[in-house]
């Protein structure tokens, strides 16, 4: 496994200045880990990046699991900010954007074994469809997750959902109703749905996250954490008053040492 001692070693090697390996390691914070797809990249995708083999991905839970991390869940983080159970002695918080149907055929077993909860941010108007929102000539259609599927993921107690808005536009390119209305109706609609508070919100595209009033609009719709694509480790106790919370995105081309200096810098490459 990679420890501080194999890092200093690939120091040692000489490796590229690309790395952050001279950033400190961060403290006090808790990594948010953002994927995307999970398996092959269909050929046509020029988004490749945005897709993790199960392969990389088992090796990734497995450093978590030897590096002592417990994934936690949004019920989990606001227990804990509530008082009612602390959070372990080293949370990790592993994201989906948008919901694709890959999520459950081909990371949710792998969920299942390592027993590691995982939080995805569903678009309410793709669910049983496909990601309208794509120009087909950069990503091809892919099947986004069913109720079905989606029911049984939360049934399991491992997945917990949070929303990724109505239709997956540009937050801070909508007039305030329209903004409005993807915040509230998408929590309204998955509440409904799913039977559960919907705690977590992600800003699509990241877009609005560091806008004060777009931001302000996700947290008067009552979501509790919103999560930016900023990259970094928020440091704990988290301030809601603030800025939305940091995620680490894992790039399909993303190697191990590239995962350690994440988890531990809040940052592979420059
Ligand atoms: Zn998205």
């Amino acid at each position: 496994m990679i420890g501080e001692l194999a890092v200093l070693g690939a120091i040692a090697a000489g490796l590229s200045a690309r790395w952050n390996w001279w950033r400190p390691a961060v403290s006090g914070g808790m990594p948010v880990l953002m994927y995307h797809k999970i398996g092959d990249y269909p050929p046509a995708s020029e988004l490749k990046k945005l897709w993790v083999t199960t392969a990389d991905f088992r090796k990734q839970l497995e450093y978590l699991r030897d590096h002592g991390y417990t994934a936690i869940d949004f019920r989990d983080w606001r227990d804990a900010e509530t008082g009612i159970k602390p959070l372990p002695e080293k949370p990790v918080l592993i994201t989906f954007d948008d919901g694709y149907g890959n999520n459950y055929d081909l990371a949710f077993p792998l969920l299942k074994e390592f027993g590691m909860k995982a939080c995805v941010f569903l678009v309410y108007e793709t669910i049983e469809q496909h990601n309208a929102w794509h120009d087909p000539k950069t990503e091809p259609w892919l099947k986004m997750l069913t109720w079905a599927q989606i029911k049984e993921m939360q049934d399991s107690g491992l997945v917990e959902f949070g929303s990724h808005t109505m239709r997956h536009r540009n937050l801070a390119e909508l007039p305030l109703d329209e903004l409005k209305w993807e915040l509230a109706e998408s929590k309204k609609r998955l509440e409904e749905k799913l039977g559960r508070e919907m705690l977590g919100f992600a800003y699509p595209y990241g877009s609005g996250a560091y806008r004060a009033d777009v931001r302000q609009s996700a947290l008067d719709a009552g979501y509790r954490f919103d999560f930016s694509i900023k990259q970094g480790i928020s440091v704990l106790p988290w301030v809601r008053g603030k800025e939305a919370v940091k995620r680490l995105l894992i790039r399909g081309d993303d190697n191990m040492f590239d995962f350690h200096l994440n988890m531990t810098r809040g940052k592979a490459r420059f």
